[in-house]
């Protein structure tokens, strides 16, 4: 006989939690006044924190993060009344954090682990081994590393390693590599999802990755390329080119990393309407996809 219990658990699968939408620095912007970050302070619903997602089990057993933004206290937050935990406990629900690169809005989190904050001890920090040696050998990460807050354990790019119910693997992305590379992530549950917050252009295997998953979360920096002035200084393809790249495609597309210049953060906008119309989706901080 079939247990209830199991067939319902499986039936709920695991969930995937949009945590942050905005680009590295958030909207509102520091010291920014444009339209959207005026409206982001009046409305907080407008507002969209550093770029992360929870990867969680529907019966709230672990919780893994991809990347860990400045806003990683709200985002602890956001996780803990998802698990109900009760407010009074001093709790860290996250069984280990996965990382893409090294920007401000992807790594700045970590430092909130630290003996100042949370003194969590022996997150695990999924990483390549570029980025392993990077956190090594760099303040603040180095005295983490140090005072056993985070423990790095490096993978092979390309090889699925396995979680709970969950399977895992990178691939190597184009972006601004100051220090260490970039990856996206392949998250293989019930559905297959490309995670990809940062791209400097599209190429064939990175756009054949996307064809052959179920949902892709990808960069929407920016709507269009006359956006922002100091664009060519941060290159990263514009919203309007990846909907024509990916129009015939059968995947399910998400936008997220919204910097807050960008046009379809405007509810009212032309360029939302045109998007949604195309078939595309607006991700949105605290959004929970099934996976
Ligand atoms: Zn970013
Ligand atoms: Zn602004
Ligand atoms: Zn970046």
């Amino acid at each position: 006989m079939r247990n209830f219990y199991i067939d319902l658990f499986v039936e709920l699968g695991m969930q995937l939690v949009i945590l942050g939408s905005g680009q590295d620095a958030g909207v509102p912007q520091i010291g920014c006044y444009c339209d959207n970050c005026v409206k982001s302070r009046e409305d907080k619903t407008f507002r969209r924190l550093g770029p992360s997602i929870a990867l969680m089990d529907s019966k709230k057993k672990f919780c893994y993060l991809i990347d860990a933004s400045q806003d990683l206290k709200d985002q602890i937050d956001m996780i803990n009344e998802l698990l109900q935990k009760d407010p009074s406990e001093k709790s860290f629900p996250i069984d280990g954090i996965f990382l893409t690169h090294t920007h401000y809005g992807h790594i700045a989190g970590l430092w909130s682990l630290g003996k100042e904050c949370i003194d969590i001890k022996k997150i695990i920090i999924h990483c390549t081994q570029k980025m392993k040696q990077f956190l090594e050998n760099y303040h603040p990460f180095k005295h983490l590393i140090e005072q056993e807050n985070i423990t790095p354990i490096p993978f092979e790019i390309g090889t699925k390693q396995h979680y709970n119910e969950f399977s895992i693997s990178s691939f190597e992305v184009p972006h601004r590599n100051e220090y260490v590379d970039t990856v996206g992530y392949i998250i293989h549950a019930t559905k297959t999802v490309v995670y990809l917050p940062d791209l400097d252009y599209w190429t064939e295997e990175i756009l054949a990755i996307i064809e052959q998953a179920d949902i892709a979360i990808v960069d929407a920096s920016f709507y269009s390329k006359d956006e922002l002035p100091r664009m060519t200084n941060v290159p990263h393809p514009p919203m309007i080119e990846t909907m024509e790249r990916l129009k015939d495609s059968t995947t399910e597309i998400y936008f997220t990393h919204f910097n807050h210049t960008n046009k379809t953060l405007d509810v009212t906008s032309k360029e939302r309407k045109e998007t949604l119309e195309k078939g595309f989706k607006l991700a949105y901080d605290g959004l929970i996809i099934e996976v």
